[in-house]
């Protein structure tokens, strides 16, 4: 078995025999799926193998027809395919539809079905994490203009979040998504700044502050909100899982907050996929142990 495997893997078919499940990605070598969907499907005794598939931009359509005529169960879809991987599917979930992209493909009965388990995934990481319902939370989501920002706004919006700050370093890149959400969902939104007083001002009205920027991944970043505005009450869930413990988890909970990291929304969103292909249900603690381990 190899690490990773390519386009031309796929044309030749030197792939392991039983390999059924994938993630699709460039890069994808780094990718944590295998493990957790390949432990999930060992216990259950589904003898499927998850590969790694690295495909270039372009290469998607043409994987996605050699897929299905060697009769792979579907896909996990990442970086930078995630629209490509919706354009090419016949059946939409209400999930891409609301969250634009898709993260999981289900090949059925000669269909490709696209769904998203990411805005989902998180929903569930969040309430049980915090053992709370993000119905009628009110929530601050620090980098709304990101890629992971945009679909965890949209997801809080669509569960019924009741008020929702958005900031972005880039403010502009939240008009269209702000507007959206405005005219779909009845959760009131409020676009703000990244300034520290803004930033702490709007944590004085909110429960739940989720940090969706890439700030905490490397050791010499700044903190992405003002570390001395977090309260007791507050829950703080950074969407970062590497490091798992971020400056600002260390802050939150030295203030006394809940906190928890990105590892949760990776493996529900996960679980859900497994679910999706296989009609089965993982065992999380298992696919955490798996990734951690
Ligand atoms: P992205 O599309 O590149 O977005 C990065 C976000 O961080 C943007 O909002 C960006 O603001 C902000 N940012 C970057 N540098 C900044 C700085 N110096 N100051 C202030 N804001 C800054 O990346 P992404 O895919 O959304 O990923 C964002 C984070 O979510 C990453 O840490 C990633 O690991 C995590 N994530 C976790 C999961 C999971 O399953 N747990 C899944 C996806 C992503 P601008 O718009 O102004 O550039």
């Amino acid at each position: 078995m190899k690490h990773v495997y390519t386009i031309s893997d796929l044309r030749e078919n030197s792939l392991p025999e039983n390999a059924k499940l994938a993630v699709l990605g460039y890069p994808v070598s780094h990718s944590a799926s295998p493990q957790m969907h390949q432990a999930a499907l060992d216990a259950l005794n589904i003898d499927i193998s998850y590969i790694r598939l690295e495909l270039k931009p372009g290469e998607l359509t043409e994987a996605f027809t050699l897929m299905q005529g060697l009769g792979f169960l579907g896909c996990n879809v990442t970086i930078p395919h995630k629209l490509e991987a919706r354009e090419n599917s016949h059946v939409i979930s209400d999930s891409v539809k609301a969250l634009g992209v898709a993260n999981t493909i289900h090949f059925k009965d000669g269909k490709i079905l696209a769904d998203n388990t990411d805005g989902p995934g998180l929903i569930q990481a969040l309430e049980e994490d915090f053992k709370t319902s993000i119905k009628g939370s009110d929530i601050l989501l620090l980098g709304a203009g990101g890629g992971a920002g945009k679909a965890i706004a949209t997801q809080l919006a669509r569960v019924g979040c009741h008020k929702l700050y958005l900031s972005n370093r880039t403010a502009s890149k939240l008009d269209d998504l702000s507007q959206k959400l405005s005219d779909n969902y009845a959760a009131s939104i409020h676009t703000i700044g990244n300034s520290a007083e803004e930033l702490s001002n709007a944590a004085k009205g909110v429960t739940i502050i989720i940090n969706a920027t890439s700030l905490g991944m490397k050791p010499e970043d700044a903190a992405p909100f003002p570390l001395e505005s977090i309260c007791p009450h507050h829950l703080v869930y950074d969407a970062i899982y590497s490091p798992p413990k971020t400056e600002l988890l260390r802050a939150a909970e030295s203030a006394g907050a809940k906190t928890s990291n990105g590892l949760s929304m990776l493996i529900h969103q996960g679980a859900i996929s497994f679910q999706i292909w296989t009609e089965r249900t993982p065992d999380i603690s298992l696919m955490h142990r798996a990734i951690t381990s």
